[in-house]
């Protein structure tokens, strides 16, 4: 028997003293009061441990021991129907059974009403099994949630709040058939010409003379896409401005489309499944490409809304892969310790060798520092967004607390904003990192297939790529940190001040070293910004002075007017994540004296992190930025 919740005394820290249940206790409860709901945090923290308990034996006993056969049989397409092999059927039959699709679903819609957070927790236990069991879960009690929050956003789910329930819900068909684990959604964005770049979309939306609205075109790289619902994001209306590279997102819409139907002449299809993929790793989960031709779907949201609203779906899809992302570490550091603990070479077991228990140091401290971040993120994305709800179902009347409420929203939509582009960057690139140690920790054999490294590292491969890559990511942390220095430029100065401060004078010792990593953070931001705009300034000389405001104020062109920045971007996202986990751990020690010596590994791995890479920022790059800029201008002039 094993269970990867209790065998994991850190997870537990966070559910037992590190995460203030408090608030999301009652904001969960707030919005779906019932008789038979929690009182009090501390019940509803008991019945959460149970149920990570119960994802921890489930993962442990009936996912992990399966992982290996679910990697060698992979899925087929079978008669234009995706085919999962018989392990990974037999999982989500169990899964179904004990209702945990239903985890964070309200009660009145049949879920346990727990928050997001724990499912999250859950999320990692399942990953450290199977990534591509833990892929497929998400796309099921996450996509209910998705139709339940569109339903909220749209006015299309009335709510009583003399009983504080849910009376109607636009969706809820859809959410019950997932709730059973009848069925399940999709995410359909990426084309064949369109990734990353997501203006480029050319699937459209048409509204017919009958008043349906139909869907034409092609979808790639649709994970679980060979189920019954899809979000389907489509091009309604028309690019605006050709100049303009972003323009093309204005005309998006957001659909949901039944793949579909079951009746007694067997099934009717509106969407082709056209291939799995074959994939290096990740190999239980479908990934499909899909044609729509014709097929009928309903709009969800307003019309040119479709990138916003995938927005909101992506942003908690992103929270999710970190989670993956955790998870996958914890299993190349387990696998990686245990074997390093029985190989001998020269006389001694090899985690008695320097570089290898090293290695292993690392990735523990790396580990312990990732799921920190993990967790605040996931915390302030709920209280963000259930926080939200609450103001938006009228429940609350009194003006007073109207107003707290309003500025706790605020205050946890921006921390979320910070945190989830680092968290899904440092969770993707250290599974990715430590899964190619725990091989080479291996050695020979983690080459082989024999003890499962190998398997670790394909299928880490993928969570720098799926949910906005490594690189988007980073243009998105840049981009907000610009933005918001630019916006509010006395608040930037504060902080600097407030860094160089606290590293000169803070007590504790911890704190000074913080407070080192925040000021080469800030110096870092301070040397891109003068960089951008001395850049942008340059292209004003030989204007009229009159001119210059117009130029300095008037749209910025992102191919050239950000180049140094954005060759910085990842940079600068390692940087701020260090500097995020670094913060938090030491919020966590003044809590609990305990976890003081977390941070002290922390720092000193992190902070000649941050001089190397503050180093990196400010003395290189010029050598390509110059080249870059004398190819766009022979293009310009050949054009
Ligand atoms: C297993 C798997 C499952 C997936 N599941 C889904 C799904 O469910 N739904 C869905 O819609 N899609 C899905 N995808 C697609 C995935 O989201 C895309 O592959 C991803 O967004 C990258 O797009 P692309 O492949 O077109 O690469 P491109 O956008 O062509 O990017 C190629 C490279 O260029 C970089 N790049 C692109 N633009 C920039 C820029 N401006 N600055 C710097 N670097 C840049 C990228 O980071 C990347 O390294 C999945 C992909 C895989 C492999």
């Amino acid at each position: 028997m094993s269970n990867f919740y209790s065998d994991n005394p850190d997870l537990a820290w966070y559910v037992e003293r590190g995460v203030d249940w408090a608030p999301l206790v009652e904001l969960t409860e707030f919005l779906h009061r019932s008789p038979d709901g929690f009182k009090d945090a501390r019940s509803a923290v008991e019945a959460y441990r149970d149920v990570l308990n119960l994802v921890g034996e489930l993962a442990g006993d009936v996912v992990a021991p399966r992982a290996a056969r679910i990697d060698r049989e992979g899925v087929r397409l079978v008669d234009g129907e995706g085919q999962v092999s018989a392990p990974f059927a037999e999982i989500f039959e169990q899964l179904g059974a004990l209702e945990l699709h239903g985890l964070a679903l309200p009660r009145e819609l049949g879920g346990q009403n727990c928050p997001l957070t724990v499912f999250f927790l859950a999320s990692e236990l399942m990953a450290r099994a199977d990534l591509s069991v833990m892929t497929h879960f998400s796309f099921h009690g996450p996509m209910a949630m998705a139709m339940l929050a569109y339903s909220w956003a749209e006015g299309s789910t009335t709510f009583d709040p003399a009983t504080a329930t849910i009376t109607r819900t636009r969706f809820a068909d859809a959410i019950e058939e997932i709730r059973r684990g009848a069925a399940w959604g999709a995410m359909d964005i990426t084309e064949p010409d369109a990734g990353s770049d997501m203006a480029a979309l050319r699937t459209t939306g048409t509204l017919g003379e009958d008043g349906q609205w139909r869907l034409d075109g092609q979808k790639i790289f649709i994970t679980s896409g060979h189920g019954k619902y899809h979000f389907v994001i489509a091009r309604t209306e028309r690019a605006g401005d050709p100049e303009d590279p972003f323009a093309g997102l204005g005309g998006l819409s957001m659909f949901l489309a039944r793949a579909y139907e079951d009746g007694e002449g067997g099934r009717r299809r509106f969407v082709t499944i056209d291939r799995l993929e074959e994939k290096l790793g990740h190999h239980g989960s479908p990934t499909a490409s899909l044609v729509f031709e014709g097929t009928p779907a309903e709009l969800v949201g307003q019309r040119g809304e479709g990138f916003k609203l995938m927005l909101t779906l992506m942003n908690g899809a992103r929270v999710g892969v970190g989670f993956e992302g955790v998870g996958v570490c914890e299993a190349a550091l387990r696998l990686a310790r245990a074997y390093a603990a029985e190989r001998r070479s020269m006389g001694k077991t090899i985690d008695r060798h320097e570089m290898i228990a090293d290695y292993l140091d690392e990735m523990e401290t790396d580990l312990l520092g990732l799921r920190a971040l993990g967790v605040q993120c996931a915390v302030e994305v709920e209280l963000a967004q259930k926080g939200g709800i609450v103001l938006a179902t009228g429940l609350v009347t009194d003006p007073e607390e109207k107003r707290r409420r309003e500025a706790d929203v605020k205050r946890h939509s921006a921390h979320a904003r910070r945190l989830t582009p680092l968290f899904k960057y440092l969770a993707s690139e250290k599974a990715v990192q430590m899964a190619r140690t725990a091989i080479q920790i291996h050695g020979g054999v983690g080459y082989t297939k024999e003890y499962g490294a190998e398997k670790l590292l394909r299928d880490a491969l993928v969570l720098p790529i799926y949910e906005g890559t490594s690189q988007i990511q980073s243009l998105m942390v840049m981009k907000d940190t610009l933005t918001g220095i630019m916006k509010e430029p006395k608040r930037f100065a504060t902080r600097v001040a407030q860094a160089r401060w606290h590293a000169a004078t803070a007590r504790d010792p911890l704190e000074r070293r913080v407070a080192r990593i925040q000021g080469l953070a800030r110096s870092a931001e301070q040397h891109l910004l003068t960089r951008t705009v001395a850049d942008k300034g340059r292209q004003v000389v030989g204007e009229p002075v009159a001119e210059w405001a117009k130029h300095l104020k008037g749209r910025w062109d992102p191919k050239r007017d950000f180049a140094y920045a954005m060759l910085h971007a990842e940079r600068l996202t390692q940087l701020l994540a260090d500097e995020a986990v670094a913060e938090l751990l030491l919020g966590q020690a003044r809590r609990d004296p305990e976890r003081r010596v977390i941070l002290e590994r922390y720092l000193e791995r992190a902070e000649p992190r941050a001089r190397h890479l503050y180093e990196r920022i400010t003395t290189t790059g010029q050598r390509l930025l110059e080249s870059l800029a004398g190819d766009r201008e022979a293009e310009r002039r050949v054009g």
